[in-house]
């Protein structure tokens, strides 16, 4: 996997399929770690700059996707390198869905109350997916959040929390007991319907 920068953010050269496949072998590795995956786009590099806790975030997630346009340009422009196309979580949660369907344990975790409840049902009668875990992103005690995560153990935990999310899951990695963690962003309220 190539990874190049622009401007001091990360990204790594990857399609849809090759994000998949990199869930996928990151998900059957054994013992407890967390891999965070970042779709960036043009504002979060913006940001980051003045933001040390998205920038530490940005540069130490284990994968970085192009969510937009903007990224797939300024990469070609600024290193000359061609990404096929963007890789945004909307893109991404889907084809994880439809390509491991019961194969998958996943944790929606944000949206307002009720929304990610939604989600997750609408999500699991489409694709099959078990759903182990569910909570809103407005919630005010931190430590019984990452603690109900622990004790679910997800494959895959999805974190749609707007602005928090990244630096969220950077931040509690050690505590997150998930083999994969991705923000992305109104997702969770686009399952929701
Ligand atoms: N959100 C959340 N907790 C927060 C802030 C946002 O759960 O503290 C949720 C919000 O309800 C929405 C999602 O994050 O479901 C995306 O929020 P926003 O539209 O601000 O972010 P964007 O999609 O623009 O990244």
């Amino acid at each position: 996997m190539q990874r190049v920068e622009i401007l001091g953010t990360p990204v790594d050269l990857v399609d849809l399929e090759q994000t998949l496949d990199w869930i996928e072998s990151r998900i059957a590795q054994p013992g407890p770690h967390c891999a965070q995956i970042i779709t960036t786009n043009p504002e979060a590099v913006v940001r980051a700059q003045a933001e040390p806790a998205l920038r530490q975030a940005l540069r130490e997630c284990e994968l970085i996707t192009a969510d937009g346009v903007g990224i797939v340009w300024a990469v070609r422009l600024l290193t000359g390198h061609r990404l096929r196309d963007r890789v945004p979580g909307s893109e991404i949660l889907p084809a994880a869905f439809e390509r491991f369907g019961s194969r998958l344990r996943v944790y929606f975790l944000g949206a307002a109350p009720g929304v990610a409840w939604r989600a997750a049902r609408n999500a699991q009668a489409r694709w099959g997916i078990q759903v182990c875990g569910v909570q809103d992103g407005y919630f005010s005690d931190e430590g019984a959040v990452l603690e109900a995560i622990q004790q679910a153990q997800p494959d895959l935990l999805v974190v749609g929390m707007g602005e928090r999310q990244d630096t969220f899951i950077h931040r509690n990695k050690a505590r997150l007991a998930a083999k994969v963690a991705i923000g992305v962003g109104g997702m969770i309220d686009v399952l929701a319907g």
